[in-house]
């Protein structure tokens, strides 16, 4: 008997006719779909029709479904895995079930659809070329800005999962952090009935959230433009590793030279640390 295959399905994240053909004919024809709340995806397969009997996974039994389901897919059955909304395993369970998997040799099978993370990002009006998605911050500000902290460097666009009561607070830490100029986006409850996206600087949207009580209300992904590349590049992770591999060989001037000629750096600034890099050395 020949293994199942497992399906990743997305769901919509608001608008149920983001539903894809695809996404319905699978869910209709596999034997079983693991989601994380049996209760909230009961009420997604009633509207579309689909009987097919569902069984819990979420980050509390995981582990132990995995097993069950790696068995059942083992027998040749064909599972489905949706989330409550959007993608599953995108700051949602499922991670462990299909690494697992993989390495058993099932086959799985992606249906793509709506993410908040990309939905958000292509209607920023920031960078796509790169980006980095960090899914959820912590909720304590003291970590929050910490992790931002270790961000402020980074030039990819940044996308972030935010619950809507830590929104105005972790709009606060950001322009704490990475100052005011930075453009950004607040995209909220994308392809429902108030779907609003602000833009900004973060000095701006930080500002408004202060006063709009609208802006932190349902779902909210918040999108930041990366650090300026010249401007950080002297400071930066790339800049510094090539500056410490060629103070091996050369002196510091040397070194904050090239360094800086090749990272497009601050010479100046790039001298400095190595002077102060060979101090520690000695
Ligand atoms: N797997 C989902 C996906 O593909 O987008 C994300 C699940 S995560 C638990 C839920 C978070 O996604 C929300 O707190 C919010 O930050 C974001 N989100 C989900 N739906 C959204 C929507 N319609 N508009 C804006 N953000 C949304």
């Amino acid at each position: 008997m020949s293994n199942g295959i497992l399906y990743v399905v997305a769901t919509p994240i608001g608008n149920l006719d983001d539903l894809s053909a695809r996404a319905r004919q699978i869910l209709a024809s596999v034997q079983l779909i693991a989601a994380e709340d049996t209760r909230h995806s009961g009420k997604l397969l009633q509207l579309i029709g689909c009987h097919t009997p569902m069984l819990s996974l979420h980050e509390h039994n995981e582990q132990h479904r995995t097993v069950e389901l790696l068995n059942r897919l083992q027998s040749g059955m064909d599972v489905a895995l949706i989330s409550d909304a959007g993608t599953p395993l995108i700051s949602d369970p499922g991670y462990g079930l299909v690494s697992e998997l993989i390495q058993h040799g099932i086959r799985v099978v992606p249906i793509p659809g709506a993410c908040a993370a990309i939905a958000a990002l292509s209607v920023s009006g920031l960078s796509t070329a790169r980006f980095a998605f960090e899914g959820f911050l912590v909720a304590k500000s003291g970590k929050r800005r910490e992790r931002l902290r270790e961000l402020l460097h980074e030039p990819r666009t940044l996308v972030f999962y935010e619950a809507p009561h830590r929104c105005q607070e972790t709009l606060a830490d950001m322009l704490a952090v990475f100052g005011d100029n930075r453009r950004a986006a607040v995209c909220r409850e994308l392809t429902k009935l108030h779907e609003t996206s602000y833009y900004g600087t973060l000095g701006e949207l930080a500002q408004r959230a202060a006063n709009d009580a609208d802006m932190s209300r349902g779902e909210i992904v918040l999108v930041v433009e990366g650090a300026p590349a010249l401007e950080t590049a002297a400071t930066s992770i790339q800049a510094e590793q090539l500056l410490f591999t060629l103070l091996e060989e050369l002196p510091a001037s040397q070194a904050a030279k090239l360094a800086a000629r090749i990272c497009g750096a601050n010479r100046a600034e790039l001298y400095e640390l190595a002077v102060k890099h060979k101090a520690g050395k000695q």
